[in-house]
């Protein structure tokens, strides 16, 4: 499911390469724009086209260049991806070298190398938002002498977080959401079934990244199980059981990490669930709704249940956060939602706190 296809911006990516064919591109890119759009991969799919041995232009996928990306050996490109590597911030020691953390590979040990290859060395800095301080202005020095036939991509949802300093020394590159068609064709050619498809595709307003982590998060049976509460189908304690129970891949070194973004990404689908019925209560068009499918068929409740909702939802997102227990987490979450109902029916029997 990790498919090198799922990216779009095609168009930019283009751009790019025929600039390094001129001699034209900078050293230093800032890939900015929403998250979840395909940032990381469209700079990790940059860096194979400037490596590749036809190019600069897309990977041609057959020469030892492309092979050698495939295979996570290609010694002129330096990836930093604080989500693989479990890293909630990027440390200074990962940037230029430090005498307490001696032998871990550093941008700055990395460019201070000869091209292998003799052509471009690439440096791919994901999520660089989440670098301290000290990391950003160590990175500084180095893109202000970056060295030849050297590009440096960074990679950000929320590029003001980065030091100005940083920011005016990148050539900035916004990447927009591809688009909710375009992502149920990409989830679809990535074997998603097409309605399925469409849905994450909604969910995630457009943003294949998203998308897919959302199926990755198993939120097909998360948001069937939460509607199944708003529409008092579901008991809310079965259904906080069954999401306890339920599969899927998420973040975290260890099971209690695990089990937190589990719950955390469980908290995020029901809070968007609320807001779009909260939406629905002010008059916007369900078509116009991400989750609007279901809300026509449901009828109005009222704003002020609705609200409550959202007032508990937000707590429980912050209770995440703060390392309370999961399942009691689960719990008022889907307590939350099954007031809704209870509102909407007249009555809050049955509904226990
Ligand atoms: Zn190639």
């Amino acid at each position: 499911m990790s498919s090198p296809e799922l990216i779009g911006h095609e168009d930019v990516l283009a751009g790019l390469w025929t600039a390094a064919g001129a001699g034209r591109l900078p050293h230093a890119l800032l890939l900015h724009g929403p998250r979840g759009v395909g940032k990381y991969r469209a700079a990790l799919r940059l860096a194979a086209g400037l490596l590749c041995e036809a190019g600069p232009g897309p990977p041609c996928e057959r020469c030892p260049a492309c092979a050698r990306g495939r295979a996570g050996s290609q010694a002129d490109l330096f990836v930093l991806d604080p989500t693989a590597e479990e890293l909630e911030t990027i440390p200074i020691w990962r940037v230029t070298p430090r005498h307490d953390h001696p032998g871990v590979e550093t941008v700055e040990a990395f460019l201070s190398l000869r091209a292998r290859e003799g052509g471009w060395r690439v440096v791919c800095l994901r999520d660089f938002d989440r670098a301290h301080a000290a990391a950003q202005n160590a990175l500084l020095k180095i893109l202000e002498e970056p060295g030849e036939a050297t590009l440096l991509v960074l990679e950000s949802s929320r590029p003001r977080q980065l030091l100005e300093t940083i920011r005016s020394r990148c050539v900035a590159v916004r990447l927009e959401a591809v688009g909710v068609e375009a992502t149920a064709e990409l989830l679809a050619d990535a074997g998603v079934e097409r309605a399925d498809a469409l849905r994450l595709a909604r969910w995630s307003e457009g943003a294949p990244g998203r998308a897919h982590e959302l199926l990755r998060e198993g939120a097909l049976e998360t948001v069937e199980l939460l509607s199944g509460v708003l529409d008092g189908r579901i008991a809310p304690l079965t259904a906080s059981a069954r999401l306890q129970e339920a599969g899927g891949e998420f973040p975290g070194a260890t099971d209690a990490a695990r089990a937190r973004s589990k719950a955390r990404a469980a908290v995020v689908c029901a809070l968007e669930l609320a807001r779009d019925l909260q939406r629905f209560e002010h008059g916007v068009e369900p078509a116009d709704l991400a989750h609007g499918a279901a809300l026509a068929a449901r009828g109005r409740v009222g704003a002020r249940p609705v609200a409550r909702a959202v007032d508990a939802l937000l707590r429980a997102r912050q209770d995440v956060e703060a390392n309370l227990s999961p399942p009691g987490i689960l719990d008022r979450t889907a307590l939350a939602l099954a007031r809704v109902n209870a509102a909407r029916r007249g009555t809050t029997e049955g509904v226990a706190r």
